[in-house]
């Protein structure tokens, strides 16, 4: 399998993708053509989480012997998750959950991440790459922290990761800054997500650096869904859910669902559009924003402006107003036209927005999108709570009220996956807020505590360990600093 960019004619294998991350022309990389599946569904509903991601992953990542791949998949998805099914189908009344949250940083993050750095391992070996690779990671709360945990001294790889310093919850700041290991590097930025992810962006598009750096011995990759590792894993789950709606009874075969995601940069709810251009049975793929709502006005309008208020609000990690995987999305939509992304690309940068030319909207119809505000994300964590019995984190809650309004708007009935994308105890303030109407106090520990005794579920052994956890990385920058600590880690020895 070949990957191109979405901006020229580049193109590599999917080894030297998981390497590069990003293409050479600041493009992202998409596969030559999509694998369609057919799943023998009989077949696989015996089948556990390891044997479907193994059957969907070949197809994106065959440049590794079958062996080597299936290896990977097996390190990855084992008892760092708190659950056998990895990823476990919930039924609440009529609403079905996905739960991604089972890994070791309590965000979906670690679905892809757990598997990455096995993958970039054997890439390196297989491209006889004796220099070290620089993971260089923007996040938005709960990328860094998965990313952190997957690399943490791993040998031949340094990890560097910029957040934005008041832009995370509490416990997802304490998870970064107490990070241990010796590879790793943490810096709160002054500054969004957006900044960070600008910045990162452009060190890895700047040659100059680049061959300087690769004097010194260093080659940059990427943890962020830009990279190939981080996306395609993501797709894996879209199918076992599906599987498991049918093992439950709840569908029958070859019946179509629709799949709700909770989106900031766009690649979880990307990886589910992939799953439909492989042959899952997706109708409608609904899209949902907080009140940072680039896409909802995108997908409905064809306009995307980020010319526009910034807000921070309760659902942090879809606080983002430059999503970068809607290129890939855009990509396919202009019938993979690079001269059409190169300019709308521009008009981006250069003017803060872009318009999809009219001839190619059709595309945005697999779409429906909508977006939740923080009062309507605190009112869907006490409904869920109060009605379903089922404690949920703002994330999915923007989801959960974004499939009410969807069903209001259509009427339609269909089965209906929700992404449940952190646990609860991520975000406690806001959820401990959502439940007692209270104002949360300071102590978040404490709040774990009450919220664990209010609503009968257990506290993560994650968050009851950071509490012992020293801090480690106190360092915050201004956003134009972040080239030159790069530039100052890796300096040549
Ligand atoms: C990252 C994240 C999202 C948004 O996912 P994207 O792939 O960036 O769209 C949603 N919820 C949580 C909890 C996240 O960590």
């Amino acid at each position: 399998m070949e990957y191109k960019s979405t901006r020229g004619n580049i193109r590599v294998t999917s080894i030297k993708a998981l390497i590069e991350g990003l293409a050479a022309d600041g493009g992202l990389l998409v596969p030559v053509e999509f694998p369609k599946v057919e799943l023998n569904l009989k077949e696989f509903m015996n089948k556990n989480y390891n044997e479907l991601a193994f059957f969907i992953l070949k197809n994106y990542f065959n440049d590794f012997d079958e062996n080597t791949l299936l290896n990977c998949i097996i390190k990855a998805y084992d008892d760092k998750f708190d659950t056998k099914e990895i990823a476990p189908l919930v039924k609440k009344d009529k609403f079905y959950f996905i739960e991604l949250f089972h890994g070791k940083t309590l965000a979906f993050k670690d679905m892809a991440l757990s598997l990455f750095p096995h993958l970039l391992k054997e890439a390196k070996l297989k491209e006889n790459i004796k220099k070290e690779i620089v993971i260089l990671t923007a996040t938005s709360g709960d990328t860094g922290k998965a990313a952190l945990e997957a690399f943490k001294d791993i040998e031949g790889v340094k990890i560097i990761v910029f957040y934005p310093s008041k832009g995370v919850s509490n416990i997802q700041k304490l998870q970064m800054i107490t990070q241990e290991g010796e590879n790793t590097y943490v810096f709160g930025i002054n500054g969004n997500f957006d900044d960070a992810q600008r910045a990162v962006k452009e060190i890895f598009s700047d040659v100059q650096f680049n061959e300087k750096i690769a004097k010194r011995g260093y080659v940059l990759s990427s943890a962020n869904s830009i990279n190939i590792g981080r996306l395609f894993p993501q797709i894996v789950y879209y199918f076992y859910a599906y599987i498991n709606l049918l093992k439950m009874g709840e569908i029958s075969e070859d019946e179509y669902i629709n799949i709700v995601v909770p989106t900031g940069n766009f690649g979880n709810i990307l990886a589910a559009y992939y799953a439909k251009k492989m042959g899952l049975k997706v109708k409608k793929l609904i899209c949902a924003s907080n009140k940072n709502n680039v896409l909802y006005d995108f997908l409905r309008e064809g306009v995307y402006d980020a010319r526009r208020n910034f807000y921070t609000t309760i659902s942090p990690s879809m606080d983002i107003l430059v999503s970068s995987n809607l290129e890939r999305f855009l990509y396919d939509a202009c019938g993979e036209d690079e001269e059409i992304i190169r300019n709308i690309m521009k008009d981006l940068k250069e003017l803060g927005y872009f318009s999809l030319p009219e001839n190619y909207r059709d595309s945005l119809k697999d779409f429906y999108a909508n977006f939740a505000d923080d009062d309507e994300t605190y009112f869907e964590i006490r409904w869920a709570f109060l009605n379903l019995g089922y404690l949920i984190d703002p994330h999915t809650a923007v989801a959960l009220n974004v499939y009410k309004k969807y069903q209001k708007d259509t009427g339609d009935d269909t089965k209906t996956i929700i992404a449940s994308t952190a646990s609860p105890y991520k975000f406690v303030s806001s959820v401990y807020k959502a439940i007692t109407l209270k104002e949360p106090y300071a102590d978040e520990f404490k709040l774990s505590e009450e919220l664990s005794k209010l609503t009968n579920t257990s506290i993560p052994k994650q968050i009851i360990e950071l509490k012992n956890k020293r801090i480690l990385h106190n360092d915050v920058i201004d956003k134009e600093e972040i080239y030159n600590v790069i530039n100052d880690l890796l300096k040549g020895d």
